[in-house]
């Protein structure tokens, strides 16, 4: 069975699939791929747009081995298998009063994929997806269950938050979850300029910042998400409101503004500006995983920079230098986030306040000048690339964006010493095993 990914820009010939439903046989699978001297690797839902969990040995589905193992709701500590989809997780934790402390934009991924890449939302008080991992299970090379944490195989827990699926499969991942809460969203357009200029108090007086600003236009539309004290949901969003406005607006008129651009190519600056100035402005409070979390049914091609804090203003104005000189022009808009340093030693976000500088192109449109230009900008300012976002970084000019590179290559050779997982990207990001 041939696999390919959300966005379509890779597919695999795997020469076998295994569908675990237990650790035995996750276990099993992996003792099956060395003695048949095939690579091995887990597979999540496939929202990388890298080849990261491509792999043509065995594939390891994981949609059999999911749902909730543990939970103490007294301390937040949930215990959850790995093939679980964040969907389907924020779903139990409503049922149990918990939350994740912060979120994606979508929740189609797995947990352990998510993990896997350094998935993350925005919120210069918090990390990512991995900084919410207390512990982990994994299966190693050998075969062999493993458990770690901070206190428990410390090294082998800095290097698997962010694994790249590199040291083993992961079978279940301890979350440290907060009691349920509600979040107040607030989205308007302002002057692209304005964003700019008050660009770190922003970031410093919100939970959640984030703005989008379509390349041609000179509007953003700037969206800050506020933790609202306990109670009921003041101002949910009304079904038919929520339709409207996700499903009709973003997805399909938005869709067919794409469609569109990419028949008529000279449009697209009209459309971009268009699309810009027909930004509005909503409030609404919902559940958090209702808010941070919106359908995102337009396919499209991401490429995605963690930048210094410090640095996010210089590598937008090159971006914005670049943009209108590109000879193919850029349908979709630029996304900038925000995390807080973390000790996780592939984290983009490791050892540093991090900005987040996500550019998209609709699918089908010529984006590589583009992307190209924006990894130029990034690289002037030591930017690391998300692990499943395009970039064409190998592991040479990687080593130096990471102080601990060369140490998650030594855990990766302790526990994978014939290189039983990795798969032609990791070769290259990380180098041969
Ligand atoms: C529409 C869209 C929106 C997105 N939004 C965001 C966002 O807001 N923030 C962000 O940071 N990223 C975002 N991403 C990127 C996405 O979160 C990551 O690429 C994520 O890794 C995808 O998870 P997945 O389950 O699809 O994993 P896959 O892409 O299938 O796999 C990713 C990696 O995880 C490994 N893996 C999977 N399961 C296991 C396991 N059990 N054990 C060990 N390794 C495993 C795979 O081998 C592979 O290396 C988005 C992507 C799309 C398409």
């Amino acid at each position: 069975m041939k696999w390919q990914n959300w966005a379509g820009t890779v597919t695999a010939a795997p020469s076998r699939w295994y569908r675990p439903a237990s650790v035995t046989e996750i276990s099993g699978a992996v003792k099956a791929a060395a003695s048949a001297g095939l690579t091995a690797r887990a597979v999540g839902s496939g929202h990388s747009f890298t080849a990261v969990a491509a792999t043509s040995g065995v594939a390891m589905d994981l949609s059999g081995w999911t749902g909730i193992v543990a939970a103490d709701t007294t301390t937040g500590l949930v215990t959850v298998r790995s093939g679980t989809t964040i969907r389907a997780l924020n779903a139990a934790l409503d049922g149990l009063g918990l939350a994740m402390a912060n979120l994606g934009d979508i929740d189609a991924q797995t947990i352990a994929g998510a993990l896997s890449t350094g998935t993350h939302g925005t919120g210069s008080r918090l990390g990512g997806l991995a900084t919410q991992a207390e512990a982990m299970e994994l299966v190693l090379a050998d075969g062999s269950v493993v458990s770690c944490s901070a206190a428990e195989r410390p090294e082998l827990f800095a290097a698997a938050r962010v694994g790249l699926g590199a040291l083993g499969v992961i079978s279940a991942v301890t979350l440290r979850c907060v009691p349920a809460f509600t979040l107040a969203a607030d989205e308007r357009p302002m002057p692209l300029d304005e964003v700019l200029a008050r660009f770190g108090e922003f970031a410093g007086e919100n939970d959640h910042f984030e703005f989008y600003w379509f390349p041609y236009g000179r509007n953003a539309l700037v969206k800050r998400n506020n933790r609202v004290p306990g109670g009921p949901v003041p101002r949910p969003m009304p079904a038919w409101r929520r339709f409207w406005e996700f499903e009709v607006m973003e997805n399909a008129a938005f869709g067919a503004l794409c469609r569109a651009g990419r028949a008529m190519p000279r449009l697209i600056g009209p459309l971009n500006r268009f699309s810009s100035a027909a930004l509005s402005r909503r409030s609404y409070s919902d559940v958090s995983h209702r808010v941070f979390v919106t359908p995102r049914r337009v396919r499209f091609v991401e490429s995605e920079y963690a930048v210094p804090r410090e640095s996010v203003l210089d590598v937008l104005a090159e971006l914005r230098r670049a943009v209108p000189r590109l000879a193919d022009p850029v349908m979709f808009p630029v996304e900038v986030r925000v995390a807080a340093a973390d000790d996780i030693w592939l984290s983009t976000a490791y050892g540093r306040d991090t900005a987040y500088i996500a550019i998209h192109q609709y699918a089908g449109l010529p984006y590589q000048g583009y992307f190209d230009a924006f990894e130029s900008a990034a690289a002037a300012v030591g930017g690391r690339p998300h692990w499943g976002k395009l970039h064409s970084l190998d592991a040479a000019r990687l080593r130096a964006r990471y102080p601990r590179f060369d140490d998650f290559l030594r855990v990766r050779r302790e526990t994978d010493p014939e290189g039983r997982f990795t798969n032609p990207y990791l070769d290259r990001v990380l180098g041969p095993p």
